[in-house]
């Protein structure tokens, strides 16, 4: 994958040297897709006490979700990426179920 399609995708720019894809070739049991079964993706945004100021402010969600990711949240894409890097599932599926974090 080259740098610019990850940088696409998000991964950060630390991680994109050595960062592996893989792609199951499919077989009769899976109907050709490659994948079998599924997997969570998980985002938990913890309230700390200013995300809660924010909130209780009226702040854009693009604000709270800036904060959150400031302060550590893993967002519902970067669980993604993870799962890319994991080898368990493929950067289509990870495009086709999360939204892009700079929106
Ligand atoms: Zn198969």
């Amino acid at each position: 994958m080259s740098p610019k399609v990850l940088a696409g995708l998000g991964v950060p720019p630390s991680e994109t040297e050595g960062f592996r894809v893989f792609r199951g070739k499919g077989c009769q049991l899976c109907n050709q897709t490659g994948y079998k079964g599924r997997i969570g993706l998980y985002e938990v945004m913890p309230i700390s006490d200013d995300l809660k100021e924010l909130i209780l402010s009226r702040g854009s969600h693009f604000d709270i979700k800036k904060r959150a990711i400031g302060r550590g949240m893993k967002t519902l894409r970067m669980s993604g990426i993870t799962k890319i890097a994991e080898g368990v599932t493929t950067i289509e599926e990870i495009l086709r179920t999360t939204i892009d974090d700079r929106q």
